[in-house]
């Protein structure tokens, strides 16, 4: 069992107190629907992690934790068989302890990529909305943010953030909840929310800038990180069944459709800050995600273009206010 007693305390006291006449009762239900054996694995791995208080924690420039004394050889070795449990880790990368977790995405990039051009962080209350293992979420703390809450609906990552907090000597400022954003109530509460990469998995893209709306105060701002395609105003690529082998992608916009959607759910200030093409060194397979990745998705004889044809991924990052 996960325990978001802590969590619960934080927001009684905060702007977010009102999530609490529904958030308890939707974890237990979760919780319930949860439990399995791998699930049980997982959770008794990161019993079985050891408790450090980190004598250095860098969370600004990386994730990077220190003890003053490098572990022993079998300390180090054992962290690493326990987070191993927990493959395929997707998002990092995580440097603990010597121990460097390659995860398939170079996810610190996506963060360079942004971080310059967004509201300062400092002390802010931030959502990001499938975040994954939480590398972002950590990354927005070492940026300054009070409380950096993530949702993500798959027990795997909540396993993952999970380890990862006790590494960083039980750190209470990121949290996790396993919920679809679908799942939120309207809390008009947070200062900056994010969405990266998880747009074209709605099959409802205006649904959920939506929803993203309504988790942000007046005023706040939304980072929006998608895939996009090179195209006119009103255009955007509806994939068959598969794109970059991906089954559960929807609508892919081209940049001005993308500022369309936004300016059409009522956002101001609509930006584009950032667009770059998905390279080989950015999503990769890894000791630590050893399936395949984006040199199988692209055309072998084109790398333009995915194995199904379509153009290959390339990323923006659209920035806009409520
Ligand atoms: N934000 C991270 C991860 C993107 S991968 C990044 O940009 O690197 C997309 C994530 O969205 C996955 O972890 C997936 O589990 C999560 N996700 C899928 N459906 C979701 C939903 N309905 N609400 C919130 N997150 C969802």
């Amino acid at each position: 069992m996960i325990d978001f007693g802590d969590f619960y305390q934080i927001i009684a006291k905060n702007k977010l107190s009102h999530w609490l006449e529904v958030l308890p009762a939707q974890l237990a239900h979760w919780q319930k629907h949860n439990i399995d054996n791998r699930f049980n694995q997982w959770l008794n791995s990161i019993k079985h992690l050891p408790t450090i208080t980190p004598y250095y924690i860098d969370l600004l420039h990386s994730v990077t934790a220190k003890t003053e004394h490098p572990l022993s050889a079998g300390e180090k070795q054992r962290i690493e068989q326990l987070l191993k449990t927990m493959m395929p880790w997707r998002k990092g990368p995580f440097h603990l302890y010597d121990i460097e977790i390659d995860t398939e995405w170079r996810s610190d990039w996506k963060w360079e990529r942004l971080i310059n051009h967004i509201d300062c962080l400092e002390g802010k209350t931030v959502l990001d909305v499938g975040c994954n293992s939480g590398y972002h979420l950590w990354r927005m703390v070492g940026a300054g943010a009070k409380l950096a809450v993530g949702i993500d609906p798959m027990a795997l990552y909540l396993c993952q953030f999970e380890a990862i907090r006790k590494l960083l000597g039980n750190d209470k400022r990121a949290h996790l909840l396993p919920l679809g954003i679908e799942q939120l109530p309207k809390l008009n509460a947070f200062d900056t929310v994010f969405s990266m990469g998880v747009l074209y998995h709605r099959r409802s893209p205006l649904d959920h800038l939506y929803q993203l709306k309504d988790q942000l105060v007046n005023g706040g701002q939304l980072i929006l990180e998608t895939l996009v395609i090179e195209g006119e105003l009103h255009q955007a690529l509806m994939p068959g069944e598969r794109y970059a082998q991906m089954r559960n992608v929807y609508f892919i916009p081209s940049v001005p459709t993308m500022i369309n959607w936004l300016q059409k759910c009522g956002f101001s200030e609509v930006k584009l800050v950032d667009i770059s093409q998905t390279s080989l060194d950015e999503q990769r397979k890894t000791p630590w995600m050893t399936s395949d990745s984006l040199a199988d998705f692209l055309d072998p004889n084109d790398s333009s273009k995915t194995i199904e044809g379509y153009p290959a991924p390339t990323r923006a990052v659209f920035v806009a206010r409520k």
